[in-house]
C-alpha cells in the first residue's frame, strides 16, 4: 500500500526525521488559510497523488502570495495529474500540501528498499538528488552509495557516518544525517514498510538536513499489525478494480488484456497468464482466489472479473490438491446462476475428484466450455475471444 507525501512525512517525523513545516488542504481557500497559519513569505503547493514526478508535471508550485496559492490550487484540484509515473490516465488531485519553501543548498537521493538477494534492508543514496533513481543509475552510476543492514544489530552509526562521508556531507551535518538515516530505518522495520524514499533530502542554506519529499510503501500482508497505517489508505489513488478486490479479500492485479482469469494459487495464476500469452491472448487480470475456493468466493471472483469492461472471456483454472474438484465445480455452477455472465466461460479442472467435478459441469446445463489441460483451456479462451462466440453459446444465467 502506498501513502501520500504528507502522510509519509508525518510518519517519518515521529521517528525523528526532520521535514519542513506544512499543512494539508482540501480547497484553494483552505490552502491559502493554511499558508497564513504557517507564516513566512514563500510556500510550495504540492499536489498529493500516489506518484512521483510531480515537479516536472506542474504538481509542485512555489508561491509568494495568497493569490498565487489559490491560483496554483485552482489548476490542481479535481484535475488528473499525469506524470511519468502515473501512466497516461493520470491520478486525481483531491488534497494539496502547503509547505514552507526551503532555501536549498544541495539535494541528495535517499532510498530504503528490501533487497531480496541479500534478504536485508538496503540503503541506496546518491549525491545526485532531485533526479529519479533510474536516471541516476543510468547516467551517474558511480554516484550511488549502497549499504545493507544486518538485521540482528540494526543500522549502526558507523554505517551512517560512512554514507555521510561518501556523499560528501559537511562533517558538521553528519549527526543530522545519522538521525535521518536511523529514523527512516526504524520506520521501515517497525512499520513493515517495503520502501522508503526521500528524494530530495536537502541541505538547506541554514545548514539543516530536511526531507523535502517522502514516499512510503507498506507490506499489505502486514497492515493488520498497524491499524494506524492501514487508516492512511486513499482509495481515490488506487485502481478501482484492485480496491474492490482488496475490500473482498481477493488477491487481484488489474491488467490491460481481455481474458479474465480465476485461478487458485498465485503460482498457477502466473502460469495461466503465461499460457494465455503463449496462445496469443492477453490476460485481463491476475487473480488468486486462494486454496479453499468456496462457492461464495467463486461468485465474488466472477463479479470482480466481470466488473472490468474489457473482459471478453473468462478462464477458470483450478488445481485441486487440498481442495476438491467436485466442490469447486459446484461453486462455479452456483456462481454462474447467481452472477450474470455474458462472456464465454472456459473451465479447466485438475486434481482430486476431477471426474466428479467434470460431471457436475456437464450436467449443469450451462454452456461452460470445458478443457482437459491448461494449454487447451488457454487455446479455447483465446479462440472464444477471437471468434466472439455466437449468443447461443454464451452463458447467460439469471440472478
Ligand atoms: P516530485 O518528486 O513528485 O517531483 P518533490 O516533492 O520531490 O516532488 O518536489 C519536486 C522539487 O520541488 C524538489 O526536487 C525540490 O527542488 C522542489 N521542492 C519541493 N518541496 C520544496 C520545498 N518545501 N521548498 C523548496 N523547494 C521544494
Ligand atoms: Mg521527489
Amino acid at each position: 500500500m502506498d501513502i501520500h507525501e504528507y502522510q509519509a512525512k508525518e510518519v517519518l517525523s515521529n521517528f525523528g526525521v526532520a521535514c519542513p513545516d506544512g499543512a494539508l488542504a482540501y480547497s484553494p481557500e483552505q490552502a491559502a488559510y493554511r499558508a497564513r497559519e504557517l507564516g513566512g513569505e514563500r510556500w510550495v503547493v504540492k499536489a498529493q497523488i500516489h506518484a512521483g514526478g510531480r515537479g516536472k508535471a506542474g504538481g509542485v508550485k512555489v508561491c509568494d502570495s495568497d493569490r498565487e496559492i489559490e491560483e496554483a490550487c485552482e489548476n490542481m484540484f479535481g484535475a488528473k495529474l499525469v506524470t511519468h509515473q502515473t501512466g497516461p490516465e493520470g491520478k486525481g488531485v483531491y488534497r494539496v500540501y502547503v509547505e514552507a519553501a526551503v532555501p536549498i543548498d544541495r539535494e541528495i537521493y535517499l532510498g530504503f528498499v528490501l533487497d531480496r538477494t541479500s534478504q536485508r534492508v538496503m540503503i541506496v543514496a546518491s549525491a545526485e538528488g532531485g533526479m529519479e533513481i533510474e536516471d541516476i543509475s543510468a547516467e551517474k552510476p558511480d554516484s550511488i552509495v549502497r549499504a545493507t543492514v544486518e538485521p540482528a544489530v540494526g543500522l549502526q552509526e558507523f554505517q551512517c557516518r560512512q554514507i555521510a562521508f561518501k556523499l560528501g556531507v559537511d562533517p558538521s551535518l553528519t549527526q543530522q544525517l545519522v538521525r535521518t538515516l536511523q529514523g527512516c530505518y526504524r520506520a521501515f522495520t517497525e512499520l513493515d514498510a517495503t520502501m522508503v524514499e526521500i528524494n530530495p533530502l536537502v541541505v538547506t542554506g541554514d545548514n539543516r538536513i530536511l526531507a523535502l519529499d517522502a514516499k512510503m510503501t507498506f507490506d499489505d500482508n502486514a497492515l493488520f499489525r498497524h491499524p494506524h497505517v492501514a487508516e492512511l489508505r486513499d482509495k481515490s489513488q488506487e485502481d478501482p478494480r484492485e480496491s474492490r478486490a482488496a475490500d473482498r479479500g481477493l488477491n487481484y492485479v488489474g491488467l490491460d488484456g481481455n481474458i479474465g482469469c480465476i485461478v487458485n494459487g498465485a503460482g498457477l495464476a502466473m502460469a495461466t497468464m503465461d499460457t494465455i500469452k503463449l496462445a496469443g491472448g492477453e490476460p485481463a487480470n491476475f487473480l488468486d482466489i486462494g486454496g479453499g475456493a468456496t462457492p461464495e468466493r467463486v461468485a465474488k471472483a466472477f463479479r470482480l472479473v466481470l466488473s472490468d469492461k474489457n473482459v471478453q472471456a473468462i478462464l477458470v483454472n483450478i488445481f485441486a490438491g487440498i481442495n476438491r474438484c467436485d466442490w469447486v465445480a459446484e461453486g462455479v455452477v452456483q456462481a454462474l446462476k447467481e452472477v450474470e455472465v455474458d462472456v464465454p466461460v472456459i473451465v479447466r479442472l485438475a486434481g482430486t475428484n476431477v471426474e466428479a467435478g467434470q460431471k457436475i459441469l456437464a450436467q449443469s446445463g450451462l454452456p461452460i466450455i470445458r478443457a482437459a489441460t491448461l494449454s487447451e483451456a488457454a487455446d479455447r479462451a483465446v479462440g472464444a475471444w477471437r471468434n466472439d462466440l455466437s449468443q447461443a453459446t454464451r452463458v447467460r444465467a439469471v440472478s
